[in-house]
């Protein structure tokens, strides 16, 4: 790192576990750009603020549990993330914070090339930042969203918000036909043995997405799989989203194949550990 190496990070805490770093550096290698992407881990989005608009740093990603409540820091919102009414990202131009979203693109790159979204019913479980970003990407791909949530309170202002249905999560069986979007974190590192939907529900659908990538294959799409459905896990959303702020921060196309491989040889070899680890503590 020079004076002159440009600085963009991840703001949310807790940060340890996040492979944000190791996918934008060796973005930022492959491109030629003399730019280092570090963990910023928060809990005061003031301080926050002040530090990014302080110290020029170029832009940051926003995660658990900010991005909803960062909005009032920033100065400007884009149409996508005043939409959704959430951000993931934060570009810093000359001391002026604007928030974007590219979650919904990042998720919906993935999945419009293999499963059918226009005109079709997808059930979107969660009411959180992550199904925010699905219920836009869906309604903007021509899909009829409906919010399955376990807080009824949450799911319905989620889906009055965005005029769809509302479903709460223990009334899923109903649903006949319809896509699905897991946007909860059930099934997510460590608790690997935890599914949003019991797996007798699941031939109903036609397929089924996870937005979670750490494991590759969650509990949910193992069972979907089993059960005949066609499966997506989150690695693809997580790459896209990530492009896409290199995209809006610098003005380059991010090389994602490379993106992919280095968190994939990663999240391989941390699913290979914990395998062992399991063995171990099974014998
Ligand atoms: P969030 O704002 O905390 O929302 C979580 C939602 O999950 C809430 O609606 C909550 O329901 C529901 N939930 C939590 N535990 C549950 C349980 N045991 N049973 C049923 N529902 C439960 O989180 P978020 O920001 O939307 O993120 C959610 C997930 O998306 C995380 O795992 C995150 O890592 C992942 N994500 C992945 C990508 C990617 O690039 N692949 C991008 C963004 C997010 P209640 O309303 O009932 O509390």
């Amino acid at each position: 790192m020079t004076g002159k190496t440009e600085i963009y990070g991840l703001i949310g805490s807790p940060l340890a576990h996040s492979l944000s770093p190791l996918m934008h550096n060796a973005a930022y290698r492959a491109m030629g750009l003399n730019a280092h992407y570090t963990l910023f881990e928060t809990r005061n989005l003031a301080e926050t603020a002040k530090m990014i608009r302080d110290r020029g740093i170029m832009g940051v990603s926003v995660t658990l549990p900010f991005k909803q409540a960062v909005l009032p820091f920033l100065d400007e919102l884009d149409n996508e993330a005043a939409q959704i009414g959430a951000v993931n990202t934060i570009t810093n131009r000359g001391g002026q914070l604007t928030g974007s979203n590219t979650d919904w693109l990042g998720l919906l790159e993935d999945l419009r090339g293999r499963f059918e979204i226009s005109g079709r019913e997808v059930a979107v479980i969660g009411a959180g930042g992550a199904a925010r970003a699905a219920l836009y990407g869906v309604l903007r791909h021509g899909g009829v969203p409906v919010v399955v949530n376990r807080t009824v309170s949450k799911g319905e202002d989620l889906a009055r918000e965005f005029g769809c249905r509302f479903l709460p999560l223990s009334e899923i069986r109903s649903l006949d036909g319809a896509g699905l979007i897991n946007t909860t974190p059930v099934g997510m590192t460590p608790r690997v043995d935890e599914t949003p939907v019991s797996r007798d529900g699941l031939h109903r659908f036609r397929w089924v997405a996870d937005v979670i990538y750490t494991p590759l294959v969650t509990r949910l799409l193992r069972e979907a799989d089993g059960a005949g459905c066609e499966t997506c896990n989150g690695l693809g959303m997580f790459v896209n989203q990530g492009a896409e702020q290199i995209r809006i921060w610098t003005g380059k196309t991010a090389p994602k194949e490379l993106m992919r491989k280095v968190v994939t040889e990663r999240l391989s070899g941390e699913d290979a550990g914990s395998m062992i680890q399991d063995a171990k503590l099974r014998s």
